[in-house]
């Protein structure tokens, strides 16, 4: 690419579309943006872009500005098949995205994670463990920090710690990692991949760089991962739960690595099975990498995971608030409903993505929870599947707010109450994390509701009296 001679357009103003902006003007691009949302805090940033050299357009003059541009930066929100991406695969030009601008420029090595579930946690993890080995190393792409803002920091002797999104998959080719992480796949985003077929077909696209000198980090348990190996020269170093691989496995209660024991598996402290399998993971990875056992086991025994991932929030008369608002798809649900221990009343709901939740009424069957209470657009999708399973110990509530007040009036003493949505948040937030924030306040309105007498007590027997 010769920025200097080039005019890009850069379409999606998020996170990534900003850090694109900025990478490319400082390497003297002609840098077009657009956002076809216009106001609020968009129309903001839009501004900003525009006093630093930006040309910013608006959407009367789009399709005749972009036949000026000769690369599209596309957001990793806006997908492949979406009228301007279209567009310009028309009029044979390229598209990228940010994650692809960074991997053109980042000149030093880098570990790549991708998988359904578990992406952030493994690379927060990574970041952990090469931090206490001294190295200098960023987590960035999807976990938040976009990796062409990170290259020029990296330099030559960095280590780019990289999570990879199937939507980031979508536009990025140049990537090669020198470890590439698959953790599952399983289903997820098929309102935008249309099938399993396609979104397993990109995240194998993480591994189609790698050469021999290069490792593929592999779950062996996961039946659509493990046959990855075949679809790819890089090396293939495994993790399973189940079987000592060559790679990373529990034995004997402790995490073991290629015959090596590291440390007791009760030491991590982060509950869950599957927990357990991102640790291997990062294991694997740091191993390959040449991270002493000891620094590794330090980083991981240390590990306080990540917010909104099952985190316990608080408590109310005995009842515990878990925060799982990242659980956006059923498998990530099944995993909560399955390692939180005790008994739970669940929240599930949201934006519907398109897949089945009768799974996750056969994991509430063998497990802790007591009582589901479903909400958001998705209500009577997810309560269909619950009948269809036959459990019918279900409340509907349609609203956020209300459905925690009464998951918390349902839940008896000693009871968690589970926010484990295996949907998207799309329907009434504006992100996860909003979801989660507001399920802290709604523990705070009905903490100070109790306090002043206003609500109803879980009543020793768990049902609430009018
Ligand atoms: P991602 O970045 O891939 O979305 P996170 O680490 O943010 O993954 O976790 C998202 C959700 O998935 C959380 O609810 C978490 O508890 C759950 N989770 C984490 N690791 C796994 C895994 N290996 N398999 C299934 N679910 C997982």
């Amino acid at each position: 690419m010769l920025y200097s001679q080039q005019t890009f357009l850069v379409a999606g103003l998020s996170r990534s579309g900003i850090a694109a902006s900025e990478y490319l003007l400082s390497r003297g691009a002609k840098v077009y943006c657009f956002d076809d949302v216009e106001d609020g805090s968009v129309a903001e940033t839009a501004r900003e872009l525009g006093a630093k050299g930006c040309v910013v357009i608006h959407k009367e003059e789009l399709e005749r500005r972009a036949a000026e541009c000769d690369i599209l930066v596309l957001s990793p929100g806006i997908p492949v098949d979406h009228p301007l991406p279209v567009s310009f695969k028309r009029a044979g030009k390229r598209i990228i995205g940010e994650m692809e601008l960074g991997a053109l420029n980042l000149h030093c090595p880098a570990v790549a994670v991708t998988g359904t579930n578990g992406k952030t946690t493994t690379v927060t993890m990574l970041e952990g463990i090469f931090q206490a080995a001294g190295k200098k190393s960023a987590a960035c792409g999807n976990i938040g920090r976009p990796l062409s803002s990170c290259v020029k920091e990296l330099g030559e002797d960095g280590l780019a710690v990289i999570e990879v999104s199937s939507f980031q998959l979508e536009t990025l080719s140049s990537l090669r990692p020198h470890v590439a992480v698959v953790l599952n796949v399983t289903e997820d985003h098929l309102n935008r991949h249309y099938n399993m077929e396609n979104y397993v077909y990109l995240k194998s696209r993480l591994l189609k760089n790698c050469a021999e000198s290069e490792y593929a980090v592999l779950n062996y348990d996961d039946p659509i991962v493990r046959g990855f190996a075949e679809k790819t020269k890089a090396k293939p170093v495994w993790f399973s739960l189940r079987e000592p691989v060559e790679g990373g496995y529990p034995s004997e209660g402790y995490f073991c690595y290629m015959g090596e024991k590291l440390f007791p598996v009760a030491e991590l402290p982060l509950d869950g099975e599957h927990n357990t399998a991102n640790a291997l993971a990062a294991i694997c990875a740091a191993k390959l990498f040449g991270v002493p056992n000891e620094t590794i086991a330090a980083a991981l025994k240390s590990f306080r995971g990540v917010a909104h991932r099952l985190q316990r929030v608080g408590e109310l008369d005995g009842v515990n608030f878990i925060d799982d608002s990242k659980a956006t798809n059923v498998d990530s649900a099944i995993k909560a409903v399955k390692s939180v221990r005790g008994e739970s009343v669940l929240l599930v709901g949201g934006k519907d993505k398109g897949y089945s939740y009768e799974p996750l009424f056969d994991a509430i069957r063998n497990s802790g929870v007591v009582h589901t209470v479903i909400y958001g657009e998705n209500a009577f999708r997810i309560l269909g599947a619950a009948l269809k399973k036959g459990y019918t110990a279900v409340t509907l509530c349609r609203p956020f707010d209300v459905a925690v007040r009464v998951a918390f009036l349902t839940a008896k003493k000693g009871q968690n109450v589970l926010l484990s949505p295996a949907s998207a948040s799309f329907d009434a937030f504006r992100n996860y994390e909003e979801r989660g924030e507001r399920f802290r306040e709604m523990l705070n309105v009905l903490t100070a509701e109790k306090r002043s007498g206003g609500v109803l007590p879980p009543a020793e027997d768990g049902v609430a009296e009018e």
